[in-house]
């Protein structure tokens, strides 16, 4: 058997790359791992989930500052932000899990850390700073940038991305958002409760377009609710820069065009693997600005290459990369062959109130021709929502004829804490019954999931059929009391 410098060798230190290294260091084989930034976490960590959940917490904050009033409390209304402070507090929440991720931990595990630009040599090497490094099999697990479509005008205009909006020294007095993506709308709806004046702009008809349009529409009006302007169905004909200000001119649907201006534009259009500089083309690897192919192993087009997380497209979350990795390392490291299986990927949009989601909604069924019923509870039925000002909002639990769950979708308060019980469900096959006669506490937002599990029986238990099988049995008298349409309500006396 050939020789190798390393069992395995990852390329890149994001979520999906760290779980292999971890993995597989810990299994006995020797790992290495390359990084092209400064410190290891990926985009999560430095650009992504970490910075966005701590800006929107934040946010959150500042809007509940100005809310007092409905919470009985009296009106304030706080100073100005100063982003340099906020950046401050998202540089430090990333400081602190940071650590999780640093070399030493990674040594401390078995692996070797480097940094800097691998560039395949051939299937098995890379070269790295000058030197050629080989193993007996490769991950890549680069992961994925804001994608930038050609847009006109676009190269002489300055723009934000990811990279830049956690960081910046000053709140931009108005922002332009392009897209309305999970990413688009968290931001926009932050800087605006901060105090940016923001417009969305969007090329289809509705927001979060991979969601129900009933539940975006809602996401939607809380956003224009406050203060979030939307430019729906409109195509980008070009951006310019004005000096202190930006412009972006748009078309409807019926070709009126319309500029909008502001201080700084955000492109949030979707994501671009990162394939860039990896010589993939000279080890005949296939791609394409999607990501790289992979089949259901996550190997590449070499047995021993595989790719895991954002850089092969599919579902671009953390909690995915890190399946994959997983999957990466029982293929890899154990040799028992493991296929991916996508089937409950729950993930949550982190708005307010937040979109969460698991298994199909009424768009994925409709498209697979899937019969479906769908039971409903709102959250102003939710006495502990009502107690926290957060009435807004529903459960929608999808049905199969045979009321098998097929997905959930919960819009409202912690919508992606509340989808951890369907996640236990619906991976675990749990019967519908058990959650019904299951106790949950009182009063609790999860409430929501029992109720709307209790609607799909209600009707049965309650039903004319049941009520009679009593009566014959146990010679109930029925009703004592009746009430009219204008709730005039007699009692009824025995027959
Ligand atoms: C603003 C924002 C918010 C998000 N919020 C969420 C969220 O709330 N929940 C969620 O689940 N997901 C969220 N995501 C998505 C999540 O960040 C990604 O799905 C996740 O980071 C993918 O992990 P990964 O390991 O595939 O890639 P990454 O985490 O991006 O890691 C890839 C690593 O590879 C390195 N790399 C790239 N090219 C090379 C190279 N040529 N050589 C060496 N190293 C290289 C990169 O520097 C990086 O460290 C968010 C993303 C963004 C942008």
């Amino acid at each position: 058997m050939a020789d190798y410098d390393y069992d395995i060798g990852i390329i890149g230190g994001g979520a999906a790359g760290l779980t292999v290294a971890s993995g597989a260091a810990q299994l006995g084989a020797k790992t290495l791992l390359i990084e092209k930034e400064e410190a290891l976490g990926g985009d999560c960590l430095h650009f992504g989930c970490v910075p966005s959940k701590t800006l929107i917490k934040t946010a959150h904050v500042y809007h509940l500052m100005k809310s007092g009033p409905e919470f009985g409390l009296p009106a304030i209304s706080p100073p100005a932000v100063d982003f340099r402070d906020i950046a401050a507090r998202i540089k430090s929440v990333i400081g602190v899990i940071q650590k999780h991720d640093s070399v030493a931990r990674f040594c401390q595990l078995g692996a070797k850390v480097e940094f800097g630009n691998p560039e395949f040599i051939d299937e098995h090497a890379v070269s790295l700073g000058g030197k050629s490094i080989s193993a007996r099999s490769w991950v890549i697990a680069t992961g994925s940038s804001s994608a930038l479509p050609a847009i006109a005008g676009i190269e002489n205009t300055p723009y934000m991305t990811n990279r830049d909006i956690f960081s910046l020294d000053k709140l931009p007095a108005s922002m332009i958002v392009l897209g309305a993506g999970p990413i688009a709308m968290e931001m926009a709806q932050s800087f605006c409760r901060l105090g940016s004046r923001v417009t969305v702009i969007q090329r289809s008809g509705q927001i979060l377009s991979k969601e129900d349009l009933d539940m975006a529409e809602i996401v939607k009006a809380e956003l224009e609710k406050e203060g979030v302007d939307f430019r729906m169905n409109a195509s980008i004909v070009r951006v310019g820069d004005l000096g202190n200000e930006r412009e972006v001119i748009i078309k409807n649907t019926t070709g009126d065009a319309e500029t909008v201006k502001a201080e700084s534009i955000l492109v949030a259009l979707g994501r671009t693997a990162n394939v860039a500089g990896l010589g993939l083309e000279k080890i005949d690897i296939s791609f394409d600005h999607r990501g790289i192919k992979v089949n259901n192993y996550l190997r590449t087009s070499h047995k021993h290459i595989y790719a895991a997380g954002d850089v092969i497209g599919g579902y671009q979350f953390t909690h995915v990369a890190g399946y994959e990795g997983g999957v990466v390392l029982s293929n890899a490291i154990f040799h028992l062959p493991k296929k991916t299986n996508y089937t409950y990927i729950p993930w949550c949009t982190y708005t307010h109130p937040e979109l969460a989601s698991i298994g199909m909604n009424e768009k994925n069924a409709q498209q697979a021709g899937i019969d479906y019923s769908v039971f409903s509870e709102e959250f102003s039925a939710n006495d502990r929502a009502l107690a926290e000002g957060e009435g807004l909002g529903r459960i929608k639990l999808l049905l199969d004829k045979k009321e098998k769950p097929l997905g959930i979708q919960i819009l409202g308060p912690h919508a992606g804490d509340l989808l951890s019980e369907w996640v236990a469900i619906m991976n675990g096959g749990v019967g519908l019954s058990k959650i019904a006669s299951a106790i949950h506490p009182y009063p609790t937002l999860g409430e929501i999931n029992k109720r709307v599990v209790g609607s799909v029986f209600s009707p049965k238990i309650f039903s004319n059929t049941v009520r009679k099988g009593l009566k014959f049995f146990f010679s109930f008298k029925g009703r004592a009391c009746i009430c009219g349409e204008d709730l005039d309500c007699k009692e009824v006396s025995n027959p």
